[in-house]
C-alpha cells in the first residue's frame, strides 16, 4: 500500500518527537486518555439533544490493556470513533500547530518543558512507540478503518473489522536502549501511576489489563 505523506508542520514535530529531545515521554498516555474521553463526551453531548441515543453510564469506558511480552499497550474507547475522513484529517495534521510555534519561540531557552505544558496531543504517542495503529468505527457508520504510521515517513488507511463504536489505539512499545527504558510503559506498577498522577479527573472509568511477562 502506498503511504501518504503527513503535512510539513506535522512532520518537523514527528522528528522531534521521535527524537525525543524530550525527557517527559510519559505524558503520552495523559494525552491518549484525554482524547478517548473528549470522544466519550462527544456521545455524551450528542445524547442530550439525540433521543435516539441513551447514554447509560456503564457502557462508556476507556481500557488500557498492555502486554509484555508483545510489546503491545493498547488504549481502547467507546467513544464517539472516527470516519475514514476524520482520520486522515484529524490525525495526518496537526490540529495545534500553535503549540509548535511555541516551541521554536522558545527552544533557546527551555526545550524541556513546552510540550508538557501545552500538550501535542496523538503524535505523543512516537515517544515511545515504534508503530502506532488507530482503528476505529464512527458512530453511525457500518465500515471500520485502521490508520497505521511508523512515525515521519507517513502512514496507511485501509478497511478493516471492528465490531463496535469507538477507538482502539495500539502501540508497538519500542526496544530499551542502553539510554533509555520504555519497558516501564508495559508495567502495571508505572502505568496506575502515571494514570493517576495525570488523568485522575478523567469522569469515565479507566479499567486496566496487564499481561505477560
Ligand atoms: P487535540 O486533542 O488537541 O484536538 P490531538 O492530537 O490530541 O489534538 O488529537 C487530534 C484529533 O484527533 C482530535 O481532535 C480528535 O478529533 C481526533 N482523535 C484523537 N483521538 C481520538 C479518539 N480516541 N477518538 C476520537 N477522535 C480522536
Ligand atoms: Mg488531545
Amino acid at each position: 500500500m502506498a503511504k501518504k505523506q503527513f503535512k510539513a508542520e506535522s512532520k518537523r514535530l514527528l522528528e522531534m518527537m521521535i527524537n525525543s529531545i524530550y525527557t517527559q515521554r510519559e505524558i503520552f498516555l495523559r494525552e491518549l486518555i484525554s482524547n478517548a474521553s473528549d470522544a466519550i463526551d462527544k456521545i455524551y453531548y450528542k445524547a442530550l439533544t439525540d433521543e435516539n441515543l441513551v447514554f447509560d453510564n456503564d457502557s462508556y469506558f476507556i481500557k488500557v490493556t498492555a502486554d509484555k511480552s508483545s510489546r503491545l499497550l493498547k488504549i481502547r474507547d467507546t467513544g464517539i470513533g472516527m470516519t475514514k475522513d476524520e482520520l486522515e484529517n484529524n490525525l495526518g495534521i496537526i490540529a495545534k500547530s500553535g503549540s509548535l510555534a511555541f516551541k521554536k519561540e522558545n527552544e533557546a531557552k527551555d526545550g524541556h518543558d513546552i510540550i508538557g505544558q501545552f500538550g501535542v496531543g496523538f503524535y505523543s504517542a512516537f515517544m515511545v512507540a515504534d508503530v502506532v495503529t488507530v482503528v476505529s468505527k464512527a458512530i453511525g457508520s457500518d465500515v471500520a478503518y485502521k490508520w497505521e504510521s511508523t512515525g515521519a515517513d507517513g502512514y496507511t488507511i485501509e478497511e478493516c473489522e471492528k465490531d463496535s463504536v469507538g477507538t482502539e489505539i495500539t502501540l508497538q512499545i519500542k526496544e530499551n536502549t542502553e539510554d533509555d527504558n520504555y519497558d516501564e510503559f508495559l508495567s502495571e506498577y508505572r502505568l496506575k501511576a502515571i494514570i493517576k498522577k495525570y488523568s485522575d479527573f478523567i469522569r469515565y472509568p479507566i479499567k486496566m489489563d496487564i499481561t505477560g511477562s
